[in-house]
């Protein structure tokens, strides 16, 4: 068995794939660095071709029995996964914190937290799965959810922890079997949900992880002809080479992708609560897909709302995430920092007005400025890109139907924030604009059962509650003849 282990944040952290229930190595490795000081974390095992055969290959093995132990079969396993979760909560956020820089607060308080909820909230679902019955004047149409197969499950770097969980949770639940694709640039806190998988008690080969980067291990595991499904979470450009995969296949895939999301705020709003929550746009650098990237303003009240959002940014602390002062920590790789300023170089090349920031906060460092840009036009690359980074544009609207034209202005429909003291008017608005999520008077909240995604170029299909188990079952209807099982011989 292998057996290369580093220490991460006083936490011992396998660096090698988990297949069939132990832990397997490769030949080829691969850096990773922590953002917050460049520090080695340790080589990585580089999966490919035979680790993604073997892996598919230990999910299928482990199938049969775990979808035959039903959902309530499950359920006690899947709460105990749960559990090991926030047993090791602490150890997971300073953990995920050293791997990917982000607010190890948000982490420990939030992130993880809803990773545990993510697991037994699915495994709690999936009791009732099959209880639904559609009636006919001549037929009863039983609705099955049953196990669909093996999942492959790919993820980014920005949330891996929570966002892993999130597919695993209604996977398992659905009775399927799953092989985990982590990001090359945050693999790490993948790695300890094995363990807490497989101390929970997951039979082996029920939860696979395959390390590795994405065009070799990722590539390997979509083009894998025994797959049920493929969910993604990541760039709108990865998810069109990996649903050229899923089309060759017929694997139903779940995409769900970028934004450069909407954040209106009306006249009558409340205006301080919009400021703060603008300023909140920047929190873990701004790498968030959900976050409201453009900022529209009503013109009357443009002024004292610039003022207002200023004097909040400004209360923003730059540095270290593992200071429970900091709200912006660093970007994520030198690569990903050199494309968040290239965005911002541009910018200033082509006129727009920097408002704020717009430079390295650290020197040598990965810490950028919060910025805000004004006066780029709408169409310009800073209003219509995904920089992922802590950068926000400013734009001005003189009534709804601007700013209904101007959110709904780019190829993404991710999600929406809208700020506004009206209700009817906030509903109009609402539902006009092009989203998965749209918040009123909120941000970032949402029930576990409620739909998520992203329409146009910021995904496929939704999860959350029963969207979760559309996608991962396969779902079937027992048409039964009414009386034709009349009791006989009585
Ligand atoms: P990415 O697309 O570069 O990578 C995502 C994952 O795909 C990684 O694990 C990577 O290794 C893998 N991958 C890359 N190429 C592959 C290939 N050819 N085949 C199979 N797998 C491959 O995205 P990223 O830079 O890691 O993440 C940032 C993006 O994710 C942003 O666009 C962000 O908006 C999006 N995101 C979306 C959500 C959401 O829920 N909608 C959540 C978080 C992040």
């Amino acid at each position: 068995m292998a057996n290369n282990r580093v220490m991460v944040a006083g936490v011992e952290v396998s660096l090698d794939h988990w297949i069939g229930g132990r832990r397997v190595a490769s030949v080829n490795r691969f850096a990773n660095a922590s953002p917050i000081d460049g520090s080695d974390l340790g080589a990585v095992a580089a999966g490919g071709q035979a680790e993604a055969d073997m892996a598919v290959a230990a999910a299928r093995a482990a199938f049969p029995a775990w979808a035959a132990l039903g959902a309530a079969g499950r359920l006690p396993i899947l709460r105990r996964f749960a559990s090991g979760i926030m047993t090791r909560a602490a150890e997971i956020a300073a953990v995920e914190t050293a791997d990917n820089g982000s607010l190890l607060a948000g982490n420990l308080h939030r992130m993880v937290p809803r990773a545990a909820q993510n697991i037994s909230f699915f495994a709690e679902w999936a009791l009732g799965l099959n209880d639904h019955a559609i009636d006919h004047p001549e037929v009863v149409n039983n609705v099955r959810y049953d196990p669909s197969g093996v999942a492959v499950l790919i993820t980014p770097w920005n949330a891996p922890f929570m966002l892993t969980t999130w597919k695993v949770g209604p996977a398992l639940a659905a009775g399927n079997t799953v092989v985990i694709k982590p990001p090359e640039w945050a693999p790490l806190s993948c790695s300890l949900l094995a363990d807490i998988a497989h101390a929970a008690g997951l039979p082996p080969g029920v939860l696979n992880v395959v390390q590795g980067i994405g065009e070799e291990a990722g590539d390997a595991l979509v083009n894998h002809p025994d797959l049920a499904r493929i969910s993604f979470t990541g760039s709108t450009d990865t998810a069109k080479i990996i649903g050229q995969a899923a089309a060759r296949s017929i694997t139903p895939m779940s995409a769900e992708l970028g934004g450069k999301s909407p954040f209106i705020v009306c006249a009558d709003a409340d205006l301080d609560a919009a400021a703060q929550t603008v300023a909140g746009q920047y929190i873990n650098a701004g790498q968030v897909c959900l976050a409201g990237t453009r900022i529209m303003v009503e013109a009357s009240i443009e002024a004292a709302f610039l003022e207002k959002v200023r004097d909040a940014v400004d209360q923003m602390t730059v540095g270290d995430p593992r200071d429970p002062a900091t709200r912006v920590g660093p970007l994520i790789h030198p690569d990903h920092f050199a494309r968040v300023a290239g965005f911002v170089e541009r910018a200033k090349a082509g006129g727009a007005q920097l408002l704020w920031g717009g430079e390295r906060a650290v020197a040598g460092a990965l810490y950028f400025q919060p910025t805000m840009f004004a006066g780029a036009d709408r169409d310009d690359e800073i209003n219509q890109k995904e920089v992922f980074g802590p950068v926000l544009t400013w734009q001005t609207f003189v009534d709804d139907a601007e700013a209904i034209a101007i959110a709904n202005g780019t190829e993404y429909g991710l999600a929406g924030t809208l700020f506004c003291g009206d209700e009817g008017r906030a509903m109009r608005i609402a539902e006009q604009v092009v989203a998965g999520t749209l918040w009123v008077n909120c941000f970032f909240v949402r029930d576990l059962a409620a739909p998520f995604g992203g329409s146009r170029m910021s995904g496929i299909g939704r999860e959350g509650g029963t969207h979760s188990f559309d996608f991962y079952c396969n779902i079937k209807n027992i048409a039964v003849r009414k009386g034709s099982f009349a009791a006989k011989g009585v």
